[in-house]
């Protein structure tokens, strides 16, 4: 720490969890600290749930779901979200700031990300009254349809890198399918999860339809709630290793999941590209969120007769991306969310080094004045890198670029599938029929043409392979909040008395 800098403001307090209905004190859990990445400094004071605090927030969603909520007719509820969406727009720059504060994610970035999340509360309010079941045609002797029902109770898990798109992506389409919510964010970024209690309070959200108990995922509150026999769904976002051990303990109650995982998604620059606008692609999701993001174009695969000039591009554009204070709208990349995450990307670098592939520029912690104490990675550019190195096939979760060669079609996509994810993939070609023929055979749930991490409420989201179960997103991701339920009426009431004879 510098004496230069100012002293330290007093610590924020979001020391009470949203329970139903209301802000309410830890029963059995504690208060923590939460730490602001660019500083490496507390700058606020988060309460954690515990078992009992867990198992309260659980009975208020369940005697939601028996309460008015459970009986409210898909308009009325749409009308509440609707409110709630609204709300949300007119306070999305203080969120914006508290996203930022809490993961040290650009302001620039938060502001834009945070700004449409009111567009997607819109559009799941939406669909709250179209979940329609179907009749089935059979014979004139029964009259057979479906209903669509909720789920039950969520338990909403989500991660540190973006925990208010992750919170929307939950809650949008669980309260639009009529279930109730207990949300656990990630302990690293709590706040921004606790502040949308005040916004469902004053939307008019019946007590217990969405609950906020932060709190740790191994040993907390997280475990509880997916060990809970009250808990009738985990939606969860997070790393693959935490989503096998949830699916083992969930399984004792036999609970729905849906998994939204890591990916290593292939970019693919062919010869015949308009480079300029795919290397604006390129870099730009390679580097967006400090390399946060699940769907990251981090593996690069560039043909072999522009890859020297994709190589000098990407160093040069790595030169002009600003590091610094998140807060500051200047400034494009933050830091890392946290001191593990940075300790895990450095190491990754050293392992690419190791490997062998040519570091070309970056790779180390920014130490100038403005980045003191905080957990700040130079954008990294690694070339000459193989598929098979460990750089190529692990989620770094860090701002690191691995370019690597191919020479044809054939070779791309047999690279671009040779990964155990399957999550997103993007390609650059300006013949269309390679662009289709490429997209077709590519494993992964997006597959963006000429573009980029084009993501919004209505289209589906999710993983192949290791990247994941279900949708997130689009009206796949309602059906996942649905149970569908058959009724079969006589249309005759008689029955055959099977032991007359
Ligand atoms: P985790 O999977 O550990 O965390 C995600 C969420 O799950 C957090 O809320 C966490 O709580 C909770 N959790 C952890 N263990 C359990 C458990 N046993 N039962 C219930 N909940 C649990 O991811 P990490 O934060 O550790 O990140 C590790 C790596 O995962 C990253 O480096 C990245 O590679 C990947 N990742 C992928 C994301 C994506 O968007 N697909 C998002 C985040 C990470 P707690 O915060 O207390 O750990």
């Amino acid at each position: 720490m510098t004496s230069a800098r100012p002293a330290a403001a007093p610590l924020a307090r979001y020391d009470q969890l949203f329970i139903d209905g209301a802000f309410v004190a830890p029963e059995d859990g504690s208060l923590v600290e939460s730490i602001d990445p660019a500083t490496g400094r507390p700058w606020a004071v988060v309460a954690f749930g515990g078992r009992r605090d867990v198992d309260k927030a659980v009975a208020a969603a369940r005697a939601a779901l028996a309460g008015p909520w459970g009986r409210m007719p898909g308009h009325e509820r749409a009308a509440l979200l609707r409110r709630f969406a609204d709300l949300y727009k007119a306070q999305a720059r203080e969120l914006a700031i508290l996203e930022t504060r809490d993961s040290g994610r650009a302001l620039r970035e938060s502001l834009a990300d945070v700004g449409g999340h009111s567009n997607a509360y819109h559009w799941w309010a939406s669909l709250a009254d179209k979940a329609a079941g179907r009749t089935i045609p059979f014979d004139d002797s029964v009259h057979a349809f479906t209903s669509r029902v909720p789920v039950g109770v969520v338990g909403a898990i989500t991660p540190w890198n973006v925990p208010l798109m992750a919170a929307c992506w939950k809650l949008g389409p669980a309260l639009a399918a009529g279930c109730t919510v207990v949300l656990k964010p990630a302990e690293q970024t709590p706040v921004t999860s606790l502040e949308l209690g005040r916004l469902f309070a004053a939307a008019g959200f019946p007590p217990g339809v969405v609950n906020i108990v932060p709190g740790t995922g191994k040993d907390g509150a997280g475990e509880y709630l997916v060990a809970h026999p009250d808990v009738d769904k985990i939606a969860f976002t997070g790393e693959g290793a935490t989503a096998k051990t949830i699916l083992r303990a969930g399984a004792e109650t036999m609970k729905r999941f849906t998994f939204e995982l890591g990916g290593k998604s292939p970019h693919i620059l062919f010869a015949d590209a308009d480079l300029e606008q795919a290397l604006n692609a390129a870099t730009n999701s390679a580097w967006t969120l400090c390399g946060q993001s699940c769907a990251l174009g981090s593996r690069v695969l560039v043909q072999r007769p522009v890859y020297d000039q994709v190589v000098a591009a990407f160093a040069a554009r790595a030169g002009r991306v600003r590091v610094g204070p998140p807060l500051d709208e200047a400034t494009h990349m933050g830091p890392q969310a946290h001191a593990e995450q940075l300790a895990k990307t450095l190491s990754y670098i050293e392992t690419g080094t190791a490997e062998g592939a040519q570091l070309v520029t970056g790779g180390h912690r920014l130490a100038g004045p403005e980045h003191a104490g905080g957990y700040f990675v130079a954008p990294t550019v690694f070339a000459g890198v193989s598929n098979a190195m460990r750089i190529a096939r692990e989620e770094i979760f860090g701002p690191v670029a691995a370019l690597i060669p191919f020479d044809d079609e054939e070779e791309a996509i047999a690279i671009a599938n040779d990964t155990a994810y399957g999550l997103t993939a993007g390609l650059w070609t300006s013949d269309v029929g390679r662009a289709h023929r490429v997209a077709s055979r590519i494993r992964a749930g997006m597959v963006w043409v000429n573009t980029y991490r084009f993501i919004r409420w209505s289209t589906p989201y999710g993983g192949f392979k290791a990247s994941g179960w279900g949708r997130e997103n689009g009206i796949e991701a309602l059906d996942s909040y649905l149970e569908t339920r058959t009724t079969i009426v006589s249309t005759t009431g008689r029955f055959p008395d099977a032991y007359a004879n």
